[in-house]
């Protein structure tokens, strides 16, 4: 068997666990090398059709899936607890040295990763009236890993964490004090994890230091943010309260006038749940043009479709008022960098997001924006004031690294 302990002998596998509400996302990773023993996605739980994906690293082992009813987060989590055992990698191992998991809403109060307490899990759970829709599944994810390993230390990494750092001027929405505060009304930001490691990344492509560099992430995946890091402290970023506010998503609208949601209720006569789901999930690309996917919006571009055409340059020029706006907010601006789904692969959104901030010192060189990769590159010309880069992120690596950090300090 191979060895499986850190050189000082103590153990190095960290299992990351995102558990959403009908799905729990998986990884074994070996943080001595940072490589990934396995991945696994459980869907569609407490259906008839959930569906289990395992896919071992070690040894480029083929996918393995499971069909049928899986009806609970519990079943779920002991459903990957077998596959992994399958591959000798059970949870029940002593190389296990933690179990990270993401958690969507830390409030004010969890700035760093944290061991999960009764009293931290208390506190998690008095944050699901801003989260409603994610904290519970997350708590559900944390207590059955408890019940699985309870000798583990389990680490609480929060996708607000972040964004703490952000000063009282950019958190606090102009509304009545006593109000916001009696309810925690204010911006918290979220796709934390993949701000900090995204901006840390760019440093290390600038080959600078993190504490002098200044910023603008662009996670544009299924769900978007923005955010400006001035050396490494998040100073701004763009969801709010909720992960509605913002940029243009695939089903969320993003920013809007706060009146529209009134102005739904009283003259079109909409509930407030039906706004909820209008405003997130019927929103955005998807309520534009019908769809989602910036690869099929860019087909349909190229074949003349007008929908498509208006849903891309909504999109693009909500990305372009991030960028003014946070490069505004900086005053000094090093690099402006593209990350998740749409970030890393649609040189289109990147081109197009990027044109006419000459002004700016932002230009995309198109050789190198055409340039397919997983790796962190630069995409802007070697003369450019501002670099302009791909980083692609890992939110799980961060998360163990993050959580194998804090056990073993
Ligand atoms: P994420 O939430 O980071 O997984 O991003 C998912 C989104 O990335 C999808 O909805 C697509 O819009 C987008 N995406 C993924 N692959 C590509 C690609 N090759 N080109 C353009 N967009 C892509």
């Amino acid at each position: 068997m191979t060895p499986t302990h850190t050189t000082d002998g103590r153990a190095s596998r960290v299992l990351v666990l995102n558990s959403g509400s009908s799905s729990v996302k998986y990884q074994l990773l070996d943080m001595r090398d940072r490589s990934r023993l396995a991945t696994g996605l459980v869907e569609r739980i407490g259906e008839e059709t959930s569906r289990l994906v395992h896919t071992p690293s070690a040894g480029g082992g083929a996918p393995r899936e499971r069909t049928g009813r899986i009806a609970d987060h519990e079943q779920a989590l002991k459903a990957a607890a077998e596959e992994l055992a399958a591959d000798g990698l059970g949870l029940d191992s002593p190389e296990l040295a933690a179990i990270g998991h993401r958690v969507v809403h830390g409030g004010l109060r969890f700035s760093e990763p944290t061991v999960i307490t009764d009293e931290v899990l208390q506190e998690i759970e008095r944050l699901v009236p801003v989260a409603p829709l994610h904290n519970p599944a997350n708590i559900t994810g944390i207590r059955t890993a408890q019940a699985l390993r309870p000798d583990l230390p389990q680490v609480a990494v929060f996708d607000t964490a972040f964004h703490t750092t952000m000063p009282e001027h950019a958190a606090r929405y102009a509304i009545d004090v006593e109000t916001a505060d009696a309810h925690r009304i204010r911006r918290y930001g979220f796709h934390g994890t993949s701000h900090a490691y995204v901006s840390r990344r760019t440093a290390e492509l600038l080959g600078r230091p993190v504490a002098d560099v200044n910023v603008i992430v662009l996670h544009l995946g299924n769900g978007a943010s923005a955010s400006a890091v001035a050396g490494g402290r998040c100073v701004e970023t763009s969801m709010g309260l909720t992960p509605l506010e913002g940029l243009v998503m695939g089903t969320r609208s993003g920013d809007v006038d706060p009146a529209v949601t009134f102005h739904l209720k009283r003259v079109a006569g909409m509930s407030v749940d039906e706004i909820d789901d209008l405003l997130n999930k019927r929103s955005g690309l998807v309520g534009l043009c019908g769809d989602n996917d910036m690869r099929e919006i860019r087909r349909r571009v190229e074949e003349g479709d007008e929908r498509a055409a208006l849903a891309f340059d909504v999109y693009v020029h909500r990305l372009k008022k991030y960028i003014g706006a946070y490069s505004a907010v900086l005053g000094r601006v090093d690099a402006v960098v593209f990350t998740a789904g749409v970030g890393e692969n649609s040189a289109p959104v990147r081109e197009a997001a990027i044109a006419g901030l000459e002004g700016f010192g932002l230009a995309v060189d198109p050789d190198r924006n055409a340039v397919r990769s997983g790796e962190p590159r630069l995409i802007s010309p070697d003369d450019a004031r501002v670099a302009v880069a791909v980083v692609p992120t890992d939110e799980e690596l961060e998360i163990a690294g993050q959580t194998f950090a804090l056990v073993h300090n």
